[in-house]
């Protein structure tokens, strides 16, 4: 099994698809080693992408049962959750990071260091571009008989202005620059030419998006400056430093219970770090950031914050690739993810040939009739029929816990409902029938919702599809999968994927947050330890427990490396 130089692709004798190129394999024509010879008899099954979904995909796949090729832009798997810890050198880059041709190698497959641009659906061929030996990008396609999508999603930007004088926090490099950045102000700002005005702003800093990732990077700066500023820069006071977080929502953490997002906005609030909800962002200016929220009277009004740097951490939406492939596909209907029916099958594409997982896709799912038929399971356990039963707040905040389990990402939309029920409560004698209920949910807007965009949810959906695929090589041994013309293969050989959400945790800054189904807890130093020891345990190998193991000790005996290079 050898790679094939890019530069290579072009003499590649086979051409074709729609746009007449070469058409590569991903092992040579000449390569007749048994071991060669076995894979390529077998259904061929290109993965995009390297993220959590596709890791744990490989991860579970068994070896030999399919011709595999991976395709991505990064040969690494980067361990996204303790990503905000690396931009202040709490933890070193390189200790979050697993290279992805080990993993694959473990499947017998093969890597291509390039991007997807495009799929042939009809002739089964993935359009992939790479730069080249000749430093030019070069066009090929790759065919398969099974792909799976999981590249991933991109920062959403919202339609504001200046983003370029943002950074963002979803890759490795992202952490660099970061770190970069913070500690050129730092530097800069110690400068005897700097003015105390351009002091204090390059020492403001600002993140918009008061989600996990814009809290927990706000919490690590904030230990840094804490706990190895005095060291480093002695001259620099504490107070001329700030940290702003700019958040839409009428909370920080808001998918979490509204217990443990108020516990983080007052730990926030004790660390000095200024938290501005119900606050949207405008533009941002190279010195400063505008903002409208609303001043006391109900009036909106236009603010701003002089700052030296932003973090932009405010959702995820589509890559231009997966919009590209929603735009060639019927039914595709949302504009944030691919969706997929729950067996993960891509909408539209032909049926068994085409799946979607993790951040880029989103699975048929609505709330307002899960919320129904949790009522109806409640009527029957009460003998009632369901059309005419009458509900009490009680049972509402029942019917709440249950449905939170399931759709954490929905306890937005329940506290609305929850305000509307109390309010429903008090108006009419403590009752509500389905009809009334149906309508109250459409005065809502709770129609398409997808689930979480969590690594979380990625790596059970790689999962689920990995023994998916393992039971569907073995019902159809030495069959090519293209082959199979009859019934529903994925709904005779596996059942669906059902997500079971096993809750959620945050670093708030020397104290954490845990929301782990409906058992809520937050705390210090112990927690902080409990939450470490959680990501520990899920490091993807030895060698980044190792890695993780010596970033903490040496960051507890030495303090933060605050170089940039
Ligand atoms: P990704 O992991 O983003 O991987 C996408 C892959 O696709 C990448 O390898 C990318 O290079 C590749 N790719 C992109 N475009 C193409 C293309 N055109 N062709 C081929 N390959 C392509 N989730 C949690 O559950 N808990 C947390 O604590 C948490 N913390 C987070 C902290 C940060 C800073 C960030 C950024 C995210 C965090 N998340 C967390 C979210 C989690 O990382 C994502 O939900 C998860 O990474 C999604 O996995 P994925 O496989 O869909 O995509």
């Amino acid at each position: 099994v050898r790679d094939i130089p890019v530069s290579e692709l072009a003499l590649h004798p086979r051409r074709g698809g729609p746009k007449n190129l070469p058409i590569v394999d991903a092992f040579v024509d000449d390569d007749e080693s048994a071991e060669c010879r076995e894979l390529k008899e077998k259904p061929r099954l290109v993965v995009l992408g390297t993220g959590w979904g596709s890791v744990a995909l490989l991860k579970t796949l068994n070896p030999g049962d399919y011709h595999v090729t991976v395709i991505s832009p990064s040969n690494h798997f980067l361990f996204t959750p303790m990503l905000p810890s690396a931009t202040v050198g709490t933890l070193e880059l390189r200790s979050l990071v697993e290279p992805v041709r080990r993993i694959v190698r473990r499947v017998r497959g093969h890597f291509i260091k390039a991007m997807a641009e495009d799929v042939c659906f009809t002739e089964r061929l993935v359009e992939v571009s790479a730069v080249g030996a000749n430093g030019e990008k070069e066009h090929f396609y790759v065919p398969y008989d099974k792909l799976v999508l999981g590249v991933g999603s991109v920062t959403n930007p919202h339609g504001v202005a200046g983003l370029g004088n943002c950074h963002f926090l979803k890759d490795i490099s992202d952490a660099r620059m970061i770190r970069n950045a913070v500690v050129r102000n730092l530097e800069t700002a110690c400068l005897p030419t700097t003015t105390d005005e351009e002091r204090r702003r390059l020492l403001s800093f600002v993140v918009c998006g008061g989600g996990p990732t814009g809290v927990e990077f706000a919490a690590e700066l904030y230990d840094m400056l804490n706990e190895d500023l005095h060291k480093y820069y002695p001259r620099l006071l504490r107070n001329e430093i700030s940290v702003h977080v700019i958040q839409s929502r009428g909370h920080i953490l808001n998918t979490y219970d509204e217990a443990l997002s108020k516990y983080a906005e007052a730990r926030f609030a004790h660390d000095s770090i200024d938290v501005q909800t119900n606050a949207r962002v405008k533009e941002v200016e190279p010195d400063r950031i505008l903002f409208t929220q609303k001043d006391e009277n109900g009036k909106v009004v236009t603010k701003e914050i002089p700052m030296g740097f932003c973090l932009w951490s405010t959702g995820v939406s589509q890559t231009d690739f997966s919009k590209r492939i929603a735009a060639k596909l019927e039914g595709q209907n949302n504009k944030h993810a691919l969706e997929t029916d729950t067996h993960l099958r891509l909408v539209g594409a032909p049926l068994g040939s085409v799946y979607a997982i993790g951040d880029c896709a989103t699975v048929q799912n609505n709330i307002s009739d899960h919320i129904v038929s949790f009522l109806r399971t409640l009527a029957w356990e009460r003998g009632k029929d369901p059309e005419n039963m009458h509900l009490t707040y009680s049972d509402w905040r029942g019917v709440a816990k249950r449905v939170k389990q399931r759709f954490p990402q929905a306890s937005d939309h329940l506290r609305r409902l929850d305000k509307l029920f109390s309010q429903y409560d008090k108006d009419k004698s403590g009752t509500l029938d389905f009809g009334e209920l149906r309508e109250l949910l459409l005065q809502i807007d709770s129609k398409l919702t997808s689930l979480p965009a969590t690594a979380q949810r990625a790596h059970q959906q790689g999962q689920y599809l990995g023994r998916k695929f393992n039971k569907i090589a073995l019902a159809t041994p030495g069959m090519a999968l293209n082959e199979v013309q009859y019934g529903d293969l994925d709904d005779a050989t596996y059942k669906p994927f059902d997500y079971k959400h096993l809750g959620s945790l945050a670093y708030i800054g020397n104290a954490a947050i845990f929301d782990i189904n409906g058992l809520n807890f937050s705390g210090g130093l112990l927690a902080v330890y409990l939450w470490r020891s959680i990501y520990f345990a899920q490091g993807v190998s030895f060698r980044t427990r190792c890695l993780l193991a010596m970033d903490w000790s040496k960051r507890a005996l030495f303090g933060r490396d605050l170089m940039n290079f």
